[in-house]
């Protein structure tokens, strides 16, 4: 939130609990629509991925908001078999179960488990983030008002 950008982070682990990568959204500091967190964590992942990928080691991401399309599509793409996140997204761009629910890349999904908002207490943070990133000045809506006053 310090970085006036969507709040939202990232982790990779493996098998056994170690981080792989974290990531966070940069959107807004780094002037690139592509830098989410998801997209973040992968990057940093760096060559983690594609040795799980040839030793069939099985990754967990980690995230705070429902994946987009993009990230959905990053992570399929990253052969990440498990996917959790603390806040569904309906409302915003959420995308991962959109896309699972048009039963498009169907074998890709079902190597997949999703598991949807399964703390409580880290789901309301996350709420009041998003709240609270509603009054930020660089949200698109603020933006656009302060456009219309120039
Ligand atoms: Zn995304």
């Amino acid at each position: 939130m310090n970085e006036n950008t969507y709040p939202v982070g990232a982790v990779i682990v493996d098998e056994n609990q170690n981080i792989i990568a974290t990531g966070r959204n940069k959107v807004h500091p780094q002037q690139d629509a592509t830098a989410h967190a998801e997209i973040d964590a992968i990057r940093n992942a760096g060559n983690s991925i594609f040795k799980a990928k040839i030793n069939r080691e099985k990754f967990t991401i980690y995230t705070s908001l429902e994946p987009c399309p993009m990230c959905t599509g990053g992570i399929l793409f990253a052969n990440i078999k498990k996917v959790v996140w603390i806040l569904n997204d309906d409302i915003g761009f959420g995308g991962f179960n959109k896309i699972k629910d048009a039963r498009i890349f169907d074998k890709r999904f079902r190597e997949v488990e999703a598991i949807e908002e399964p703390c409580e207490d880290l789901k309301e943070k996350q709420m009041d983030l998003m709240s609270k990133w509603l009054t930020n000045s660089n949200n698109v809506v603020n933006l656009r008002k302060a456009a219309i006053r120039e």
